[in-house]
């Protein structure tokens, strides 16, 4: 009885490959013939790096790709940013996927024959622009998952959102920008995604894919105490209030927070005090020091736990002394926060993108994305494409932002695959998560 119900099984199963997994068979195919264009418009992009909200030409290039494809299309989204509508034959639910397009202040040291020599003005100096953080593969995958699903969009149950967002390393200052700014302007209504994914390239095995669940990359938030004394001679202390010892004791009991009074054991925490400025002559005790820094959290609650703690020492430090003290903060990014059941939901996907081998998990990262603002709207799962150069022990290999990061482009085909396969496989199961 046993045994005829697993052949009869067996049987239907080879009989009758599901539609789906031929439109997966039809789409892997797609992928793999258009790897070159990825490829080439890759090396463009790279050679032609911007800045965050000087996307000009970037943006251009994509809105034409996506035009020639049929799709309907937004420019000027957040500055620069273009959105990317395919509507499927059949209906369905709508699931976003998001590049990021910008470069950074970088001088590119890698001596590729297509590494960028481009120059710009980033706050009020001439410097290097470089695509340092893998933006553009990122850019060069994504248009490359928009033209092999546009290629299957007779039997596409639902509509795809390609999102080619402007930004993500922040706007200059004093200018909105980023994820934050397209949701501002819009981008989740009409159609609003059930889901979104996204990738980043990383420095790991080349083509593999990483994921975790929940908390992946760290909110960020930058803070500022201002510490006010009362300026007097160097000589005679007594006759003011002196803001620098108090500083000195601010950042040890800043610095004491996470140490002493955070549980660690529920997800880590970082402060880190970056600048220290006050001060103008080696025999004037100055009326103010201001400390920034970051912080970066994985838990909301653990966030704003950590916060209201910070204001309590800053108050309580500089008081302690006769000073009064005020801390500022500003949110960066909220956490990369991966959705359990969509992630878990993802992983076969992801495995038919880089292979059962080929997806691993990975430790929470304390960098931070503001690819967590479109979670905080809709489900969500941000992972990680390994794209390190071969014969190099990954110790050595260079990092995000660094003048030598490099891109393996061997990895990038296993990039499309899994943005444009977990699309369709989000599409295909209908909108029941
Ligand atoms: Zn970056
Ligand atoms: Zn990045």
């Amino acid at each position: 009885m046993r045994s005829s119900v697993i052949s009869l099984a067996l049987l239907a199963a080879l009989a009758a490959p599901s539609q789906a997994q031929d439109l997966k068979a039809d789409l892997g195919n797609q992928i793999h013939q258009l790897m070159p264009k990825v490829i080439d418009w890759r090396r463009d992009i790279h050679q032609h790096p911007e800045l965050s909200n000087s996307e000009v030409r970037t943006s251009q290039l994509v809105a034409a790709h996506l035009k020639k494809l049929g799709l309907e299309v937004r420019t000027g989204i957040a500055h620069h940013g273009v959105v990317g509508i395919l509507k499927g034959g059949k209906p369905g639910p709508v699931v976003a996927l998001r590049a990021d397009m910008d470069a950074l202040p970088v001088a590119e040291k890698t001596g590729l024959p297509y590494a960028s020599k481009v120059k710009a003005l980033f706050a009020g100096e001439e410097v290097g622009v470089m695509h340092a953080c893998g933006h553009d593969a990122h850019t060069a995958m994504l248009m490359g998952a928009a033209e092999a699903l546009a290629k299957l969009r007779k039997d596409i149950p639902g509509t795809v959102i390609f999102l080619f967002q402007p930004a993500e390393e922040g706007a200059p200052p004093g200018e909105e920008g980023g994820a934050a700014l397209m949701l501002k302007e819009g981008v989740f209504k009409d159609p609003k995604p059930d889901a979104i994914f996204g990738l980043h390239v990383w420095p790991m095995e080349a083509g593999k894919i990483f994921v975790r669940p929940e908390g992946t990359m760290a909110a960020s938030d930058r803070f500022e105490v201002t510490i006010k004394g009362q300026q007097t001679h160097g000589s005679s202390p007594w006759r003011g209030v002196d803001p620098v010892t108090v500083a000195g004791s601010m950042i040890e009991a800043i610095e004491l927070l996470p140490s002493r009074q955070v549980d660690v054991t529920k997800a880590p925490v970082v402060v880190s005090i970056g600048q220290v400025k006050g001060g103008i002559r080696f025999n004037i005790i100055p009326d103010e020091v201001k400390l920034v820094g970051t912080i970066r959290t994985f838990d909301e609650q653990m966030r704003s736990d950590l916060i209201e703690r910070m204001e309590r020492t800053v108050k309580h430090v500089a008081e302690a002394s006769g000073a009064s003290a005020t801390l500022e903060v500003s949110s960066g990014a909220a956490v990369t926060w991966n959705d359990a059941k969509l992630t878990d939901w993802a992983g076969q996907s992801l495995a038919w993108a880089a292979g059962d081998k080929g997806v691993g998990s990975l430790k929470p990262i304390t960098g931070a994305e503001d690819f967590s603002y479109f979670q905080q709207q809709v489900p969500g799962v941000f992972f990680f494409l390994g794209v390190a150069p071969e014969g190099k022990p990954l110790a050595d290999v260079a990092p995000n932002h660094s003048p030598y990061f490099v891109v393996n482009e061997s990895a990038l085909e296993n990039g499309v695959r899994a943005l444009s396969g977990l699309a369709l496989d989000y599409l295909s199961k209908g909108s029941g998560q």
